[in-house]
């Protein structure tokens, strides 16, 4: 089976190889690589030295029986060529992945990045899109994700490309980033969490969708973070607070009953992280003392929040994932390479 495989591929793709479009193309390069119909030509000793898995692919007992393009053998991937492009860029330029708070790589070139870099088993490269992306996208702490305005940044990131990258974050086991994604991704209605996204955009067909499994994982975390949001960072309504004129007390206790019995329906999901103004939660004026009480305890109440979240989906804690990923040293953490996929 696997060799009637291989002559198919042979046979659809290697006939019209010179008019294939090129990306990252050396003329001094010894090997072309192919995915879906782009060609690549770089030198074999680079990838040989930083991938295991490049080494015994571009074996010379296996390059021997390739066919070749100006005397370079070709050999045929099943990856993307979106993500072997930018894989190749980053393994040929140790610049391309930088940690710069201004770095403007975008969420799916980082993601292409962290999948073919486990995948082919470089763990420098794996650290590299790891670390860009806490630091530019997928925050492990509450103070940076509000620094990156999230959940709704101004320009970073499409929906796709969160739900793209909580998959590859699943697959590549990188929980300190699948956690914030996901967290992103809990906004999303049910149809959406089940069906797929898209971009909002005309100019824009990209469509992307949860494995199963995290469809699971987020639909059992809705109403857990529905209920942090209403008895923790909302918790304010419940505690005693500023002791003022009984009137603020019984808007108070309106307020709170109106929420847990379902009579404000206002959002589908009570949002954990969310910045509230007292005005959304209490209809009723209260006085100035409440209000900057409200105030002031919304950013710890938030913080607990926060600190809850890695176990709403099935972690220990940021302190545990911050710790895994500092030490995701040479392929301990990286998941096996399925040879099939090569
Ligand atoms: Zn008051």
């Amino acid at each position: 089976m696997a060799k009637f495989k291989k002559r198919v591929i042979k046979r659809l793709y290697t006939p019209s190889f010179p008019s294939w479009p090129r990306r990252v193309w050396r003329e001094d390069g010894n090997v072309v690589l192919q995915a879906d119909t782009t060609a690549f030509r770089v030198d074999a000793g680079v990838l040989i030295h930083q991938s295991p898995i490049f080494a015994d692919l571009l074996s010379e007992t296996v390059l021997k029986s390739q066919q070749t393009y100006q005397s370079c053998p070709i050999v045929v991937l099943s990856d993307s060529s979106y993500d072997l492009e930018h894989f190749l860029k980053a393994v040929f330029d140790p610049r391309y992945v930088t940690t710069d708070d201004d770095s403007d790589l975008e969420v799916a070139v980082l993601t292409a990045i962290l999948h073919l870099s486990t995948k082919y088993v470089i763990p420098h490269l794996r650290r590299q899109a790891i670390r860009s992306l806490r630091t530019n996208y997928f925050p492990s702490s509450l103070a940076l994700w509000d620094a990156l305005n999230l959940p709704n940044p101004p320009r970073r990131h499409t929906i796709t490309e969160v739900v793209n990258i909580a998959n590859c974050a699943s697959e590549t086991r990188v929980p300190v980033i699948l956690v914030p994604a996901l967290t992103i991704c809990s906004a999303l209605g049910i149809d959406q969490i089940i069906d797929g996204v898209e971009n909002a955009s005309p100019d824009d067909t990209d469509q992307a969708q949860l494995t199963p499994h995290l469809q699971r994982l987020l639909l059992q975390a809705r109403p857990q973070l529905q209920h942090l949001a209403l008895s923790k960072t909302l918790g304010w309504l419940y505690g005693h607070g500023h002791p003022c004129a009984q009137k603020c007390a019984a808007a108070k206790s309106r307020a709170a009953r109106s929420l847990l019995d379902g009579t404000r329906p206002k959002q589908s999901v009570w949002f954990p992280l969310s910045i509230f103004d007292v005005s959304e939660i209490v209809d009723e004026d209260m006085c100035q003392l409440c209000v900057d009480d409200f105030n002031t305890s919304i950013l710890p109440r938030r913080q607990e929040a926060w600190d809850q979240l890695p176990s709403i989906f099935g972690y220990e804690s940021w302190e545990a994932l911050t710790r895994m990923a500092d030490s995701d040293e040479l392929g301990s953490d990286i998941s096996k390479p399925n040879p099939s996929r090569i």
